[in-house]
């Protein structure tokens, strides 16, 4: 690099952009897909929740998953791992 001219890359940063807390990002607006959840076979495993990388399921009083549509990012990760397949991704509309 030249002397004198200024750095190409950005200044550096306290915290990695990757673990800015998911839950503090919308998301729903590119999402594609979205995951709806089937109660009458959900097991309330809680899979879902543990492997969803956006915190965008909650768990209801009774156990039952509940998607935080705003920070859902449509991954289909809660639906590759539910057991019983209570979750499908369905295409926007
Ligand atoms: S589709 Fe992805 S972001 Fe949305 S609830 Fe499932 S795991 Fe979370
Ligand atoms: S992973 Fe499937 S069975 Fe387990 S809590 Fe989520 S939706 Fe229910």
């Amino acid at each position: 690099m030249t002397a004198g001219l200024a750095s190409p890359l950005p200044p550096p940063i306290d915290t990695p952009l990757a673990t800015v807390p998911s839950d503090t990002l919308t998301t729903a607006s590119w999402r594609t897909f979205r995951p709806v959840i089937d109660r009458g076979l959900c097991t309330r495993c809680n899979l879902c929740w543990k492997f969803c990388p956006d915190i965008a399921l909650e768990l209801d009083a009774e156990g039952y998953p509940v998607l935080r549509e705003a920070f859902c990012k449509g991954c289909g990760i809660c639906a590759v791992e539910c057991p019983p397949k209570a979750i499908v991704m369905e295409k926007e509309v």
